[in-house]
């Protein structure tokens, strides 16, 4: 579309070549940066065999020295024309209509250009009309694309198509001059293709930064629209929901069920941070750590309390990673869970708490004590067991009715708890029957604790119904490591030594110890010598004071062998109480 100095002047060829260069090299940046790719390579492809078929046409003379016909060759370069006005077309319906034109209509507009140019060229070949052709045919092209930018020049971030919308004009405007053959015009315009080139160029740049800015708001809206959405959904949910940010844990957001269950201000929600809502910190790093590896937790159970609130209470929660208005937060749901838990936590005490009491049962008893006794074992640690049995007991229940027996019990227990350890372990081992344990204390040591308890015992006054004063005495037996590991025989033991201080005249403690061992064996094996009978032994007895079932005789015979017995001594080979021989045992 420049003149034909272009290809005159090598330098003036050599720029206009550079020019196209550059639009090639802005096309292909623009294939991956704006959303009308293939509108910029019909463009491209267009000036290209725009300026082809005028470089062709400068050069005609040439091959019609060869001796072709120059009517032919001026056929062919129409041609390359016409095609070049197609492309622009194509282009400018891409930009317009966002699609390229049906076959057939490409189809007819070829065929209708082919029909002027053989029309002319051959059937009624006129050399003003081709002249005048090759100045139309660009003309077209370009009022194609003029139309197609200025539709578009004046949407929102479309500066780039208003830019172009000016280049393709005031190239059109150049071309319209040089039809109507003003003189000015027609000579001195070899720079109108760079011109054109170039400016295109840097439309297509501007394209590329509005498109650019266009994808960032669009963003930015579905960001803002998804954001909408999600706090619309959180706060129509049943439960409580917060997010916080991860960075620094302070709440972003909070529905009206998490203001009412946390106690916050509604107003002041960034005073807050989500940490302020555990009562146990390290839960919150546990569900921190969690968070961190698996993004998401599900079911996790915390200790929550309200901002001003005292008392904990139970949540379920469920939490996520996620994204939330440009920044990383913690999601989190919450169930309310106190009174589920509060059962739970009743089930649990009633499987191991004796009723009447609320000491342990029996059964949580020797289970932990066997858990407590490994571990002593493994860190080469003492303890002791006391057996603890209230004297002439059935007299209280007599003289003052069994509801003021339950008040002795109940009294006896809380005073045992008060007066121990916290890591000892008391509990009620049958009617009016207590089991202590007592780790890191030896036989002797724990007999100073067993005193003690007696004495504080005999101190405690019960109101009977009637308004007497109710005191009443233990008797307690004591065994230890000592004595063995094992969890039956420390009972058994402890209270052979119990039925001791009981025949001593009660109200006072006795140790079992491994001297005891002998006549305790001795007692086995004589089974029948009433002289000698203790009850525990009595099978009929044993029932009722369950103090038989699994006896380990392998541990009484480790603690007889630490005895040094002269040979005749040595345990017998049968345990008579098991009814079963030694041998099976070992
Ligand atoms: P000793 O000094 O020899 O131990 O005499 P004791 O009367 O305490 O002995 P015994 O084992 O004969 O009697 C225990 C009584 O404890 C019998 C039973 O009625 C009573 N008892 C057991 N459990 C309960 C209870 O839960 N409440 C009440 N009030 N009495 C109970
Ligand atoms: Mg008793
Ligand atoms: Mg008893």
């Amino acid at each position: 579309m420049g003149s034909i100095e272009i290809f005159a002047n090598e330098s003036y060829f050599s720029l206009t070549m550079w020019s196209l260069v550059l639009l090639f090299l802005v096309a292909v940046y623009s294939s991956f940066n704006l959303n009308i790719t293939k509108a910029v390579w019909y463009l491209f492809a267009g000036l290209t065999l725009e300026f082809l078929s005028a470089w062709y046409g400068y050069h005609i003379g040439y091959f019609n020295s060869a001796g072709v016909s120059i009517n032919i060759l001026v056929a062919i370069e129409l041609s390359f024309s016409l095609i070049s006005v197609v492309m622009l077309a194509l282009a400018a319906s891409e930009i317009l209509i966002g699609k390229t034109p049906s076959a057939a209509y490409i189809t007819g507009g070829i065929a209708m250009g082919l029909v002027a140019v053989i029309f002319y060229c051959f059937i009624y070949p006129d050399g003003d009309m081709i002249v005048r052709m090759r100045k139309i045919f660009p003309i077209a092209g370009f009022a194609f694309l003029t139309a197609a930018f200025w539709s578009k020049a004046f949407t929102p971030r479309h500066f780039g198509y208003l830019f172009a919308a000016i280049v393709t004009t005031i190239t059109s405007f150049y071309l319209l001059m040089r039809l109507f053959d003003i003189e000015s015009f027609v000579t001195g315009t070899w720079y109108l293709s760079s011109f054109t080139y170039v400016f295109l160029a840097i439309s297509l740049l501007m394209m590329a930064a509005g498109y650019a800015q266009y994808k960032a708001d669009k963003l930015e809206d579905k960001i803002e629209q998804y954001n909408r959405r999600l706090e619309e959904i959180i706060k129509s949910s049943p439960f409580p929901i917060v997010i916080s940010r991860l960075t620094d844990d302070k709440i972003l957001m909070a529905n009206d069920n998490a203001v009412k269950l946390f106690g916050l201000m509604p107003n002041e929600l960034e005073r807050y941070r989500l940490r302020d809502f555990f009562a146990d910190s390290d839960n919150r790093q546990l569900l921190t750590e969690r968070l961190e590896k698996e993004t998401e937790v599900h079911d996790f159970e915390i200790l929550a309390k309200a901002i001003n609130g005292e008392t904990p209470f139970w949540l379920l929660t469920s939490a996520n990673v996620i994204d939330y208005n440009y920044d990383i937060a913690i999601y989190s749901s919450f169930q309310d869970i106190t009174t589920r838990k509060n059962r739970e936590n009743m089930l649990k005490n009633q499987a191991i708490r004796d009723p009447l009491t609320s000491l342990y049962n029996r059964r949580y008893f020797e289970d932990e004590v066997k858990r407590r006794i490994a571990q002593a074992q493994a860190e080469h640690r003492q303890y002791s067991v006391l057996m603890i049995d209230a004297d002439h007991f059935k007299r209280v229940n007599d003289t003052y009715g069994h509801k003021t027996g339950d008040k002795v019990l109940i009294e006896l227990s809380s005073t045992a708890e008060r007066s121990l350890r916290q890591d000892d372990i008391v509990a009620r081992y049958g009617g009016e029957e207590f089991v202590v344990f007592l780790p890191d204390l030896s036989a002797e040591e724990a007999k100073g604790v067993a005193d003690r308890l007696r004495e504080t015992i005999a101190k405690i006054i019960v109101r009977s119904d009637q308004g007497d004063e109710v005191t009443f005495t233990v008797s307690i037996g004591i065994s230890s490591s000592a004595i063995s590991d094992n969890i039956d025989t420390l009972i058994k033991t402890s209270d052979d030594a119990l039925y001791r201080a009981k025949e001593n005249g009660r109200n006072r403690c006795e140790i079992f110890t491994v001297d005891d061992l002998k006549n305790f064996n001795a007692a086995v094996e004589h089974k029948d010598d009433s002289a000698n009978h203790h009850p525990i032994f009595d099978k009929e007895n044993a029932q009722e004071i369950s103090l038989l079932d699994g006896i380990d005789a392998n541990h009484i015979v480790e603690a007889q062998s630490q005895i040094e017995q002269p040979e005749a001594q040595k345990p017998q080979e049968t345990y008579p109480i098991l009814g079963v021989d030694n041998d099976e045992l070992k």
